[in-house]
């Protein structure tokens, strides 16, 4: 008796459809060695999980394991180790994300992204800014936010143009000035949920003697997770649009948040191809826009690194924090993929250890640095025990607080540890600090003035240098 063999129906439409949506149709240079499987976090964590399998489905047109009910794509969590660590150059996270994209067509996405899409549809943001986000903003002494023009932004939606468009006049060049100056794109989440983040960066890069040009009518940049696994085509619009209000200015644009910088970043590279760039620049002439490529973007963080200098940071202290063990989180989308981001080396990266030096701390690298926050995730059980992995390790090294530069890795470690702790029964206690507070702090902003005690977990390890304040 024979036994009958599987037969796997190569579903054509779908090869098709996929390579329309994925640049250069990558997958198909994929030869399964494997090496994106090694670092990719959700394999760790799940086995199930795999990219190379995933890789090889794409091949073999396996549309109805991939886009099915039991599809595994919403496991991955969007950290490009994957990207950086292929030697085809496959981009396994970006084919993953047309997957994504062709999911969504089908209307098999989670309800997240529904959510996500829907208040950026209505505010031009991801998170609002409710009156009582901008009474707070007032008494915080910042700025008020100015309304995303929320009809010209969604002009640029989708491949059918609107009869007609609003259009914004383009914000006048400004004069040439003395110094450093740079549009800052604050994006949606510091703005409104963590105000007293924006707070401290305003306060140190005025003393480093940094001038902050407001970007007026930027949007969500948009977020590098739900809104591009919707319509990746959208998603670069809507960023080329940020990055013209940028260039209107005849200024470089630094960024508070690594999804931010990411989205951004991957834009420039992107519109280095003269297809895409002729492709998005007929999206943006529905508004009277042309994206120029003539603004970079850079994170914060190499904003001091580059422009401001380690020597200039050490020289604005005023309470070195001696003695404070700092344990560093990168996260993934700073470093990752290294040839976009053109940050630091993935791998061995340096620029937050010697930034948390430079204030005099003790920057300590635990045993899971590398592991990524698990936001895009869309499974309950995997970035939990992601998490409390980090948390495990970075107790072992008896860090006082944790220090990243990213308010989604801060939403995430700081409201999400509670949970966690919960769930594993073990409490860390970790207070998560963002790097601009702590470098406030050293320059001398007082601790109340910096939102700790809103946060979950609060670094009252900083108390013990408030004596040495000015
Ligand atoms: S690393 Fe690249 S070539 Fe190797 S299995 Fe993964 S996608 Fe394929
Ligand atoms: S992006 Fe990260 S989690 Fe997703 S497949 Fe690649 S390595 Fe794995």
């Amino acid at each position: 008796m024979t036994e009958e063999m599987p037969v796997l129906v190569v579903d054509f439409a779908f090869r098709r459809e996929l390579a329309e949506k994925v640049e250069g149709n990558l997958a198909s240079f994929c030869y399964q060695c494997g090496a994106c499987v090694g670092d990719c976090p959700a394999a760790a964590y799940d086995p199930a999980f795999n990219p190379r399998q995933i890789m090889l489905k794409v091949l073999y047109g396996d549309a109805e394991s991939l886009l099915g009910p039991a599809s595994p794509l919403w496991q991955c969590t969007n950290c490009y180790a994957c990207y950086e660590r292929c030697p085809q150059q496959v981009k396994p996270v970006e084919v993953i994300i047309a997957l994504k994209n062709m999911l969504h067509d089908r209307g098999q996405h989670p309800p997240v992204v529904d959510r996500v899409i829907r208040t950026f549809e209505e505010t031009g943001r991801t998170t609002p800014i409710t009156p009582a986000v901008a009474r707070n903003r007032e008494t915080l002494g910042l700025p008020p936010l100015e309304p995303v023009p929320v009809a010209e932004v969604r002009a640029l939606l989708g491949d059918e143009a609107p009869a007609e468009a609003p259009r914004s006049p383009p914000l006048a060049a400004l004069p040439p000035g003395q110094g450093h100056r740079f549009a800052f794109f604050p994006g949606c989440l510091i703005p409104a949920r963590m105000p007293a983040m924006e707070v401290a960066i305003r306060e140190a890069l005025d003393r480093l003697e940094v001038e902050v040009v407001d970007l007026p009518g930027a949007s969500c940049c948009p977020d590098p997770i739900y809104f591009k696994s919707r319509d990746k085509a959208d998603w670069l619009a809507v960023a080329a649009r940020n990055l013209c209000l940028a260039e209107d200015l005849g200024l470089d644009l630094f960024t508070n948040c690594s999804g931010c910088t990411a989205t951004l970043s991957e834009t420039v590279h992107l519109l280095e191809d003269p297809v895409l760039r002729e492709r998005t620049n007929s999206r943006l002439a529905r508004i009277g826009r042309t994206y120029r490529g003539t603004s970079r973007v850079r994170h914060v963080v190499t904003l001091l690194r580059d422009v401001v200098g380690y020597e200039a940071v050490r020289a604005s202290v005023v309470r070195p924090l001696e003695g404070l063990k700092v344990a560093i989180h990168y996260g993934c989308h700073l470093l990752k993929p290294s040839a976009v981001m053109n940050v630091d080396d993935p791998d061995d990266p340096h620029v937050l250890e010697d930034l948390v030096r430079a204030i005099g701390a003790e920057p300590v690298r635990h045993r899971n640095w590398y592991l990524c926050c698990g936001k895009a995730c869309q499974d309950e059980d995997l970035p939990a025990r992601m998490m409390r992995d980090l948390f495990a390790a970075v107790h072992a090294e008896e860090a006082e607080l944790l220090c990243l530069i990213c308010p989604t890795c801060f939403a995430q470690f700081d409201y999400g540890q509670a949970r966690v702790a919960k769930r594993f029964e073990e409490d860390f206690h970790i207070p998560v600090v963002y790097y601009l507070q702590l470098l406030a702090f050293a320059q001398g902003t007082p601790y109340d003035r910096l939102g700790f005690d809103r946060q979950r977990f609060k670094p009252e390890a900083l108390r013990r240098f408030e004596a040495a304040g000015p």
